[in-house]
């Protein structure tokens, strides 16, 4: 009976401490949210330049609304395609440097939807161990064989793509920014091993986009990598463009292919045209506004500084990820338990979303925050993280 296996299944995961909650905002995004009427400062947003209710898209998506309606009506194939899906694809073609862009309702739905189009049984597909799950789940979905090398290791990847035979096409995907880690992939040399090797390279910068780079134009900018480089790019619009959807940006024969094979481009409806109303908005801000990347900056080596001098145990990370590992579950449960009694919201993240024993505190940081608020983050982590998980000494 399925009832009683899925039963089963919810009780071993409240047994193993592993069962997931919800927390209900009564606000905005923004750095303070109110939970169960209570007032939080909040460090576990995607928001990273502050644009979720930035005035401006608000105002741009209530006008598009007036416009356009409400729903997408049909698939972007069918009858769902509007003048806002059109200019938002050929922004962001221009932004980040392709012939071409196109929308995908969410991120992992693009991811899906590129990875099973490029590649099928007969192909290969090389992804970093510490992907997303998405870019995980398209692999397997695509029916390529499949293998993952060590996190970042250029060597186990060159390893690995020396032993592949010599039929088949190749797909190497990567992360550019790493969703539980925050540190960044060696894009420029994924691109020489990928050229060496003959594979067609995909980064995933959902982390990045609108975010790194002089122009907000994410990790392609930052290595300076152009579509030979890397061929298929992929950003999404949730995060630090603070909207909504996705998009791979590439060459024409890239994008003429997606439309043609991408099953989840094809069969789902287009996002509604007021979401790319506010996301063309947003773009205009990444110049408009480009003090949100340095203050952004600025606030993530002051939390970095302020950590080290804790001895907090940081990861490797310059990006607005800033996790904290713990490695026990438990115990990073129960300090995000306590940073919640001390007015912050800080997620944990465990077992499966990470390896067992590399259990986390996911703390993000946001253009909307102040200087002030990394200070009040740093009292409570200081108030709340256990003297045995400091490492002084090495930070010193
Ligand atoms: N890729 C990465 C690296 C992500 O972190 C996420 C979201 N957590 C996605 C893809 C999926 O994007 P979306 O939320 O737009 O579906």
């Amino acid at each position: 009976m399925i009832t009683k296996a899925l039963q089963d299944r919810l009780a071993e995961r409240h047994h193993q401490s592993r069962y997931r909650m919800r927390r209900v905002l009564e606000t905005a995004q923004g750095p303070r949210v109110a939970v169960d009427g209570r007032e939080y400062l909040l460090f576990c947003s995607n928001d990273y330049l502050g644009l979720a209710n930035h005035p401006k898209l608000i105002t741009a998506m209530q006008e598009a609304a007036q416009q356009y309606g409400v729903g997408g009506g049909a698939s972007h194939l069918v009858c769902g395609h509007s003048s806002l899906h059109h200019q938002l694809e050929l922004r962001l073609a221009e932004i980040t440097g392709r012939d071409r862009a196109l929308l995908f309702s969410t991120g992992y739905m693009a991811n899906l939807g590129a990875i099973t189009a490029l590649i099928s049984k007969g192909d290969h597909i090389i992804e970093d161990r510490l992907n997303h799950a998405s870019l995980l789940d398209a692999a397997l979905l695509s029916g390529a064989k499949f293998q993952r090398f060590h996190h970042n290791d250029l060597d186990d990847l060159e390893r690995r793509l020396q032993k592949l035979p010599p039929t088949g096409n190749r797909l190497l995907v990567v992360d550019a920014v790493f969703s539980m880690d925050g540190d960044i992939a060696p894009l420029d040399e994924l691109a020489v091993l990928a050229k060496k090797y003959d594979a067609y390279l995909m980064a995933d910068d959902a982390h990045g986009f609108g975010v790194l780079g002089g122009a907000g134009a994410g990790s392609a900018e930052v290595f300076n990598l152009d579509q030979q480089q890397l061929p298929v790019l992929m950003g999404t619009l949730g995060k630090g463009i603070g909207s909504y959807g996705a998009f791979i940006a590439g060459d024409e024969l890239l994008i003429e292919s997606l439309i043609q094979f991408a099953r989840p481009y094809i069969y789902t409806t287009a996002m509604p045209p007021a979401v790319a109303a506010a996301s063309l908005a947003s773009l205009e801000l990444l110049s408009a506004e480009s003090w949100r990347r340095d203050h952004l900056q600025a606030l993530i080596q002051q939390f970095k500084r302020g950590a080290q001098d804790l001895g907090l145990p940081l990861m490797p990370s310059n990006t607005a990820i800033q996790p904290l590992l713990v490695g026990d579950e438990a115990l990073a449960m129960t300090i995000s338990a306590n940073l919640d009694m001390e007015g912050v919201l800080v997620s944990a993240i465990r077992p499966p979303t990470v390896a067992i024993g590399q259990s986390r505190l996911r703390i993000t940081l946001t253009a909307a925050h102040s200087a002030d608020d990394i200070a009040t983050l740093l009292a409570a982590l200081d108030k709340t993280v256990p003297v045995e998980l400091r490492i002084a000494a090495q930070y010193k």
